[in-house]
């Protein structure tokens, strides 16, 4: 499977666009990560990319990494330790589930969408903006080489 039968060129402007508009409420950054494979745990490949993309420079530590293994159809999120503590211990997974079912169905730009939004929905509730924010991680997709 090519990446753009994955997510066209549009679609991945508009994940941009939702990073931007989540990070407008809240300190938390937002990342996606992209790669077509994935062997072995997507949870432990998606906790390398956020140390590689060096997703733990933020102030709070409130940053969240979507991870998407298109081909293998493997999925992960990790949030930062500041976010992590203050979420129910079962809503990285709900999440990811709820993504899971929109992939299934072939709207996979409707279902990441989804859970940007929810991802600065809950940002915003422990890490309201602050005058002085700046965008600490780049809202541009992250691409495997
Ligand atoms: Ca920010
Ligand atoms: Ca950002």
């Amino acid at each position: 499977m090519k990446l753009d039968d994955f997510l066209t060129p549009d679609e991945q402007q508009r994940i941009v666009a939702a990073i931007a508009e989540a990070e407008r409420k809240t300190s938390g950054e937002i990342r996606v990560h992209i790669t077509p494979r994935c062997e072995g745990d997507p949870l432990e490949q998606a906790r390398e990319v956020f140390a590689q993309l060096e997703m733990y420079k933020t102030r709070q530590r409130n940053g969240i990494l979507l991870f998407l293994a298109f081909e293998s159809r493997k999925f992960a999120i990790v949030g930062d330790e500041g976010i992590d503590r203050v979420v129910p211990d079962d809503y990285w997974d709900s999440e990811r589930d709820t993504l899971v079912g929109f992939l299934k169905r072939g709207e996979a730009a409707r279902g990441i969408e989804g859970v940007i939004n929810s991802f600065g929905e809950k940002l915003k509730a422990h890490f309201p903006i602050e005058a002085d924010d700046t965008d600490e991680l780049s809202n541009e997709i992250s691409y495997a080489e």
